[in-house]
């Protein structure tokens, strides 16, 4: 099994400004916590990286399709969603705030929590099992893609009227 990348230490590409290098890498992703659930790919991912040498700094590229596992927004079955990722960062020393990453330190390119950000960027406002999911009654709890397609209940009484009832037996 290859080894996940981490921490990576650009300086040993030994890059002169103006040269690139590709790096195809095992990413391990954190799991993401969203509405107190987790979503998170079953193991590391695949991630294409693009590395430009600047004079100075860095022009970075990272790209990957990460399968994302958790349950499904609506229905809370296990749900998979592909979610393609593309960030960029540039890290130029002495460029100002825009011109510099935050998961570059010198050399040393933290693809862990870029990764981890770069996906939270990149996801889609809701995983689904699918997108027709049916999601939960929301009187009872059942499951609408299981349920009988009548599925439904009586409308409550209003519990204005059934305190006006109380009063009357008063
Ligand atoms: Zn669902
Ligand atoms: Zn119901």
């Amino acid at each position: 099994m290859a080894e996940t990348a981490q921490q990576l230490d650009l300086g040993w590409l030994l890059l002169s400004p103006g040269e690139g290098r590709r790096l195809d890498l095992d990413v391990e992703i954190e799991p993401l916590l969203l509405a107190g659930q987790r979503y998170a790919p079953a193991g590391p991912v695949a991630a294409r990286l693009d590395i430009s040498r600047t004079t100075g700094g860095y022009s970075l590229r990272l790209r990957s399709r990460v399968p994302l596992e958790g349950p499904c927004m609506r229905c809370l079955e296990p749900a998979e969603r592909m979610v393609a990722v593309d960030g960029r960062e540039v890290d130029q020393p002495g460029g100002g705030e825009d011109l510099s990453s935050p998961y570059l330190d010198g050399d040393e390119l933290d693809l862990h929590a870029w990764a981890r950000d770069a996906l939270a960027l990149a996801l889609p406002a809701q995983i689904v099992c699918r997108d027709e999911c049916r999601g939960l009654c929301p009187q009872c709890g059942e499951n609408l893609n299981e349920a009988a397609p009548e599925h439904g209940h009586e409308a409550e009484p209003d519990p204005r009227w059934a305190a006006l009832r109380e009063l009357r037996l008063e």
